[in-house]
């Protein structure tokens, strides 16, 4: 066996796994060889079906984080695992270029706080000119991003939707919507952000948790009953300063309402609220008057407390009879506070259509800081939620105030700017989605989501059934595609550049992109009456811009071949965002309930270690191009796929990535590195010695059958979890097969069988290396969605070395199909019970002292029929792992002798195990031999050897007469293990001069000391 061992140093795989540098040559090996164009070429020509995709494009507003991360790696995981299956997927990227995101970062690094002042003193055509510098400049680190993830995305047939050939698509999609009477213009309440100085759409209302708790008064106040003498209407609000917008109150008309007498006033309010709410109010004397239900309420008239302050509400109590009057509405709620609501149609949604049905005017004087206009009297120039302590204290000055108290709770802010979201009738421009609630609902039903709880949040959302609010009153946006005449008022809305040009009256001096300001200065003239039109000045939401991508960023034929899209996945926060503006745009596009998607997995979103939202505030933002400096990237996909389910929360914690992630993948390259080694040294050629010669040449053994059968059962349920996106139950199998099954069950139980190199054993040997290769092969294609780094470095240094016809990438590889022929239920259910009973054995040995290395000479096993039966089947490899001499089948009675003797004893279920604990010389010797054997090996390791380098001696002293006396016997077969030409065994260490080690034996110290030739 002398030149058996050598040949180690030749393979490329160091003796380490060193994943960051091996990941850096894959990467140069992928350029060098344009791997990611060559697969996707290969599949684009030749493949069994094309699978759509479009990119859900990130903001380029700042730099990824880790969760972007988590997310790309699932986006890579299923296109390798489709292109390995043979489809072809047009996995291009794409980037969100423009919107309110963007904006909020240039004005940052501009130093500008508001919209006014950018306007005033950079102008639009700058600040467009930024918007461009700074997304390119983010555009950047997404991109290395990707590099270093190993994400095979097409960054050269990226879409961006800044582009105007973008903006002309969207603007089709809004011309469809046009013409279905599904774009209108109206005034409505929308969220509005001071902050942002523009409106929220419905879907960024709680948006990145968004919600926060704040504090504001909780109020009780009274409204006087005109021409009474003391009656009042009791009123609850958290927002005082809607009282100064308040046109109208309201109650619930099938509710019993009671007049009480309180000291000396009369108040009106729902029966089932007084007795808790004088409770709450501490006020013990009160005594009903009146009972009556709350239609006979509606027409009352109230005395609106602020006349003197807002004198234009005068005029409104003028213009409608309603104002300031009891109106029945069925959405007042009468569980909670009084059940006498104030209405303010400028200020709550609920309160608009109450007006609007009634035509009472809307009264909202705000500015777009959403402060009051000169119309809301003395309160002009005050930021609406300003207003509030006014308001109440105006309220206290004139009696008319009950209680106040600071009441904390959940508030919608501003998800960018985190300003208290004000709602305000304003002009806007609208999707009337809510039209066409029933097709998206059928569309959104059509789609495959993986989990309940998604889908189910997903519908429930969909089903609030509200218009979507597209208009943005911004500057670095798709510019709102309608015109208006200032004469008439007549529309149009135009849908390429082609037309605007060929429409124009007026327009930008040479080239212009479809941006403001330029688009602004496009006029047209008025068909209707000759006069001119102007574009009305809003640009779109951003989600409008994503939403449009399966449609805006394919030509027509690419279109029809991609749409609907296979598979989608992003993080839950999407599902008021991109999941929802896709599906709108597609049911508006097509007119029909179709999605555009055919799967949507919600990702559950990335927390720091402990579990709390990673944020800029409490500095635990993790940059994953920097975290990929120092951390593997096979490790950190692997890690963030496997660690949980993809839709839960992740809690990732980067010291974890180097623990039992960082071993999985180590074993698996050691494996193939021990594999190759013995494999090259016997010349094995897979191509040669395949399965099927194995087994025609009957080397296949019973223990190569069970891990075969094992691994076509497991790829199975691997490819089906991966599929149902489980891909943490997937990973957990997989980990499992390397790690169970061929690292602690299967090497062990043929790396003796290799050792040698007999030529009588070579073909049993090369039935070894066929079943490792066929298993580590199988692997390795497995692990490349996950792991691509390694397999392809496993796939080059390994599989092609060993036969070079194989595919350039494994990437070129077909994807892995259980093998029916290999699978042998009754062979794994033997090998069930085997390590069943070997557990035992270590059991029994672990309660009576016993090492496993010690030999023992006997055991019994008491059992039924069926588990003896299994034992005997591969008896060979029970009485190896057991590491006894004998074995004695019992199926009934315990053996009377091994009660007598005290054998060590185990037992599960019906099986139990009796172990002869007593040692003879031979035994003792034979243990002390294992025992020695084990510390040389790890001073072999230690001293930096390869496992199949073979040592010129070794010497062991320190050993009394006695040991030295059981060991003599040994010393061949530990030659063997240690893999030496000479073993010594002294009392003392003498004059050798060689450098000693010591090692503790138990209670015993020895020394040890090794020569030879490393092969590095
Ligand atoms: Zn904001
Ligand atoms: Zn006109």
């Amino acid at each position: 066996m002398t030149a058996k061992f050598k040949t180690d140093s030749e393979t490329n795989l160091t003796v380490d796994y060193r994943p960051l540098e091996l990941e850096q040559e894959i990467r140069r090996f992928w350029e060098r060889n344009r791997i990611q164009q060559k697969v996707a070429e290969a599949r684009e020509k030749k493949n069994k079906g094309i699978l759509g995709y479009v990119e859900g494009p990130p903001t380029l507003n700042g730099i990824p984080h880790v969760g972007h991360a988590r997310g790309r790696a699932m986006k890579d995981l299923r296109y390798r695992l489709k292109t390995m299956q043979g489809y072809f997927i047009p996995f291009w990227a794409g980037w969100d270029c423009q919107g309110l995101p963007v904006e909020l970062e240039v004005e940052k690094q501009m130093g500008v706080k508001n919209k006014r002042e950018l306007l005033q003193r950079v102008s639009e055509e700058r600040f467009v000119e930024e918007c461009k510098k700074t997304i390119m400049k983010y555009h950047k680190q997404w991109v290395e991003l990707d590099n270093k993830l190993g994400v095979f995305i097409d960054q050269a047939k990226a879409y961006w939707t800044f582009h105007d050939a973008y903006i002309e698509k969207e603007w089709q999609i809004l011309k469809r919507a046009w013409d279905q009477g599904l774009l209108e213009e109206g005034h409505y309440v929308v969220a509005y952000c001071p902050g942002c100085q523009t409106s929220l759409s419905n879907a960024e209302i709680g948006f990145e948790d968004s919600y926060q708790i704040v504090e504001d008064p909780s109020l009780y106040f009274k409204f006087k009953v005109a021409d009474s003498r003391n009656e009042y209407l009791l009123v609850w609000t958290t927002m005082p300063f809607t009282l100064i917008t308040d046109t109208m109150a309201a109650v619930r008309p099938d509710a019993d309402y009671v007049k009480v007498q309180v000291g000396g006033e009369v108040w009106i309010l729902v029966k089932q609220r007084l007795e808790p709410l004088m409770k709450e109010l501490a006020i013990e004397k009160f005594k009903i008057v009146q009972t009556l239900d709350g239609k006979s309420l509606e027409g009352t008239r109230y005395e609106f407390p602020f006349k003197d302050m807002v004198p234009r509400q005068v005029e409104l109590e003028k213009s409608s009879p309603l104002v300031h009057t009891v109106i029945c509405e069925d959405f007042v709620d009468v569980e909670t506070a009084t059940g006498v609501v104030h209405l303010s149609p400028g200020n709550g949604e609920e309160d608009f259509f109450a007006a609007m049905k009634r035509g009472v005017p809307i009264f909202a004087p705000f500015d777009d800081e959403a402060k009051f206009t000169v119309e809301g009297g003395k309160f002009c120039g005050v930021f609406a939620r300003d207003t509030d302590k006014m308001v109440v204290e105006e309220l206290r000055n004139r009696g008319l105030l009950v209680e106040v108290r600071p009441v904390r709770h959940e508030y919608p802010t501003c998800w960018r700017s985190h300003h208290k979201i004000v709602w305000l009738a304003r002009k806007e421009y609208f999707l009337r989605t809510d039209k066409i609630n029933a097709r998206v609902l059928e569309a959104a039903e059509k789609v495959e989501y993986f989990f309940d709880e998604t889908k189910n949040r997903f519908m429930s959302f969909l089903r609030e059934r509200k218009p979507w609010c597209i208009s943005r009153e911004r500057v670095w946006g798709a510019p709102l595609p309608v015109w208006k005449c200032r004469e008439c008022g007549a529309k149009t809305v135009v849908s390429s550049k082609k037309e605007l040009l060929e429409k124009a009256l007026e327009k930008p001096s040479g080239d212009f992109e479809l941006h403001k300001p330029w688009v602004d200065r496009v006029t047209f003239k008025c068909e209707k009456c000759g006069g001119t039109m102007f574009r009305e000045d809003f640009v779109l939401d951003t989600w409008h811009n994503s939403g449009a991508s399966p449609y805006a960023r394919f030509s027509a034929d690419e279109y029809t071949k991609y749409v609907p899209v296979d598979f989608l996945t992003e993080g839950v926060d999407q599902t008021r965002g991109w999941a929802n503006s896709l599906l709108l745009e597609h049911v508006i596009l097509t007119g029909r309930p179709e999605p555009p998607y055919k799967a949507f997995l919600f990702q559950g979103l990335v927390q720091d270690a402990k579990g709390r939202k990673m944020s800029k505030s409490l500095g635990n933002v993790i940059d994953p191009n920097k975290l990929l400096e120092k951390y593997s990237a096979d490790a950190t996909r692997f890690y963030s796929l496997r660690k949980c389910s993809p839709i839960d929360f992740i809690n990732f914690d980067p010291n974890e990535l180097g623990r039992r992630t960082y071993h999985v993948l180590s074993t698996l390259y050691h494996l193939n590195r021990f594999f190759l080694q013995n494999a090259e040294f016997d010349n094995f050629d897979p191509r040669k010695h395949t399965l099927e010669w194995a087994r025609k040449v009957k080397q296949v053994k019973n223990v190569e059958s069970w891990l075969l059968s094992k691994l076509q059962g497991m790829i199975e349920t691997y490819t089906s979890k991966l599929e149902k996106c489980e891909f943490n139950v997937a990973l957990a199998l997989l980990e499992d097969f390397v790690i169970e099954s061929l690292s602690r069950l299967y090497v062990p139980m043929v790396r003796k069988e290799l050792w040698t190199d007999e030529p009588q054993t070579l073909d049993r040997r090369f039935a070894v290396y066929a079943t490792l290769h066929h298993a580590l092969w199988t692997v390795t294609l497995l692990f490349n969605p996950v792991t691509p780094y390694l397999s392809e470095a496993l796939h080059q240094n390994v599989s092609r070395r060993l036969d070079p016809t194989l595919p350039e990438s494994v990437n070129l590889e077909n994807w892995p199909k259980p093998d029916a022929e290999l699978r042998n239920k009754a062979v794994e259910e033997d090998f069930e019970t085997l390590f069943k009973c070997v557990s035992l054995v270590y059991a029994a040995r672990q309660s009576a002292g016993l090492k496993r290395r010690w030999p023992l000479s006997g055991l019994v096993i008491v059992g039924p029929k069926e588990v003896c039966n299994a034992l005997r089947t591969v008896s060979e490899l029970f009485v190896e792992l057991a590491n006894v001499q004998t074995v004695k089948y019992a199926t009934e009675k315990t053996p009377q002798h091994a009660l007598d003797e005290e054998w060590a004893t185990a037992s599960e279920g019906d099986i139990q195990v009796f172990l002869n604990p007593h040692r003879d010389e031979k035994l003792l010797g034979a243990g002390l031999m294992r025992d020695l054997a084990r510390r040389v090996q790890a001073l072999r390791k230690e001293l930096g050897y390869m496992p199949t380098d073979v040592l010129e001696a070794v010497l062991i002293a320190e050993l009394d007469d006695e040991s030295i006396r059981l060991l003599e016997p040994y010393v061949s077969e530990m030659k063997n293990l240690v893999r030496s030409k000479e073993l010594l065994l002294q009392v003392s260490r003498g004059e050798t001069s060689v450098e000693w080690h010591e090692s503790q034996l138990d209670d015993k110290k020895v020394s040890m000391a090794i020569s030879g030739k490393k092969a590095e």
